[in-house]
């Protein structure tokens, strides 16, 4: 069977066509696409890669570090990409547990990498800068613009992505070629990408996000990527007229939404935004549309999952759902403890199977028989239902779930209400100890700048409308939520920060 990459180029264009361009309007032809993964791929034969041998990589966002990506697809290796942000320390863990051949860094991080004692198996540390140069770059350098791809079946690895690990050790999700293939077949079909598409890449390339969904949909349609090293609203709008296409964090779509240039005419020439990674706020939804005409698409899916559902391309995107289970998914809403499916309406997990579905955890039987089913589900952990109309609504994380005096409290219920108060911004709201009740319900909310109404008027408010056990019984203001760089609220840091409230 092919490689990964040689599943993605099926359908690349002339070689002549844009594949990538750069912020400063530096070209990567899809020849030049070519030359340089055969390149880099027969850097890393030479540096010892055998196929299945992990390539780990921490390196900043460049058009080099894209086609790392696709070199190790080339050449069978198992590509396990990690967040800039984490430390040396954090590094030895990932290093000891996956065990890479060679791992590629930047410059600054190589004698600190080099010296880790768990990096004693690895062959070779290799460097790329934010420029794309390094020892790696020097070494692909001498290497062949041809290369003959490695033979990959459809469940032999070509991704090991660390999940963000909120509670306990990051787990690395075992994604397969077929995953990765068939996920961006699925999404490109849907979303109906051609060759003309022009996308805004502005996400980072560690994450599922930015580095499959939108690089794989791109590639396999033949299209060509705007790729920006971070989002940038400015940089956004002045490329937006020559773009069609762009896939966000919610955080890329408020900061859009703020921002005097978003308006119908900068986006004329837009044919989608779809939003994921966390939830999109319906009020963001609804200012993007009054400012462009847009209706942002939003979709859900996971690392471990890749995407699993979706707002329709042409039907009703609705506000506040992730829509419709994709082509060849599964998805149902069961009881966590018993694991019976419940009735269209109520309220349980999402449990998912389907091609896109991770192998498991690296090294982690246990864990991985954990979370599937029997019969081959995989227990995702986001509490959910379905409307009538076949919407999927995300509710929350099992683990964000408050149980105040036995009773179970859902925080996106509660939220939704405080979201619609006059003066609020947004809100989080968790369970932190509670010497009576097991677990307090905590509000924290951002406010708008004047018109906030205060903590007493919050709680009125809501007696009105919330069963009593659900009332926050204190509510903090703050100047904005944490978020991590998906911009996924931090619902571990507020418990943590919150979590003496009821004990004093
Ligand atoms: P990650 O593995 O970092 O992609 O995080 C996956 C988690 O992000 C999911 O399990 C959901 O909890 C959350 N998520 C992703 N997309 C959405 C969405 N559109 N709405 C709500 N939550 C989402």
């Amino acid at each position: 069977m092919p490689s990964l990459y040689q599943r993605l180029a099926r359908h690349f264009p002339a070689p002549d066509r844009r594949f990538l361009e750069t912020q400063d309007g530096t070209v990567m032809t899809y020849g030049d696409l070519e030359a340089e993964t055969a390149r880099i791929a027969g850097a890393l034969v030479a540096l010892g890669v055998a196929p299945g041998d992990r390539v780990a990589v921490q390196v900043q966002k460049s058009p080099r570090a894209l086609c790392l990506y696709l070199a190790c697809a080339r050449a069978g290796a198992v590509y396990l990409p990690l967040n800039t942000a984490y430390t040396l320390a954090e590094l030895a863990y990932f290093i000891s547990d996956a065990e890479p051949v060679i791992v590629v860094c930047d410059p600054a991080a190589q004698a600190g990498i080099a010296a880790l004692p768990e990096a004693a198996g690895v062959k070779s540390v290799q460097t790329l800068d934010a420029d794309g140069n390094g020892s790696l770059a020097d070494l692909a350098a001498g290497q062949p613009s041809e290369f003959e791809d490695v033979a990959r079946d459809d469940d032999d690895l070509a991704a090991i992505l660390y999940t963000s690990g909120t509670t306990g050790r990051s787990k690395g999700a075992m994604l397969t070629v077929g995953n990765l293939y068939s996920n961006s077949e699925v999404l490109a079909g849907y979303w109906g990408f051609t060759a003309d598409d022009v996308l805004i890449h502005a996400l980072p390339i560690y994450h599922t996000h930015g580095l499959f969904v939108a690089t794989n949909v791109t590639l396999i349609c033949g299209g060509t990527l705007f790729f920006l090293p971070k989002f940038d609203a400015d940089v956004v709008l002045k490329l937006m007229p020559r773009a069609t296409a762009m896939m966000g964090v919610p955080t890329f779509y408020t900061r859009l939404v703020d921002h005097p240039g978003l308006n119908r005419d900068v986006a004329k020439s837009m044919r989608l935004f779809v939003s994921g990674s966390a939830p999109l706020l319906a009020e963001t939804h609804k200012a993007f549309k009054a400012k462009t005409g847009h209706r942002i698409l939003e979709r859900y899916g996971m690392t471990e999952t890749n995407m699993n559902t979706s707002n329709p391309y042409d039907g009703e995107r609705r506000a506040g759902t992730v829509g419709f289970p994709l082509p060849g998914v599964s998805l149902r809403i069961v009881d966590p403890d018993t694991g019976a499916e419940r009735p269209r309406g109520e309220i349980g997990i999402i449990e998912v199977k389907g091609p896109n579905v991770f192998k498991g955890y690296w090294r982690m039987p246990e864990k991985t028989a954990a979370e599937f089913r029997d019969d081959g589900y995989f227990i995702s952990g986001d509490v959910a239902f379905i409307d009538a109309d076949g919407y999927v609504h995300i509710v929350g994380r099992d683990k964000d779930m408050i149980i105040s005096g036995g009773f179970n409290v859902y925080p996106k219920e509660i939220e939704a209400e405080i979201d619609a108060l006059d003066g609020v911004v947004e809100s989080a709201v968790i369970g932190v100890p509670h010497r009576d009740f097991g677990e307090g319900v905590t509000a924290v909310v951002v406010a708008d700048a004047g018109v906030a109404p205060d903590e007493g008027q919050v709680r009125d408010a809501l007696k009105g409308l919330l069963a009593a056990y659900k009332v926050p019984k204190r509510v903090f203001f703050v100047p904005e939520l944490p978020r991590n760089t998906m911009g996924k609220v931090q619902k571990n840091v507020l418990r943590d920060a919150y979590a003496d409230t009821y004990s004093a």
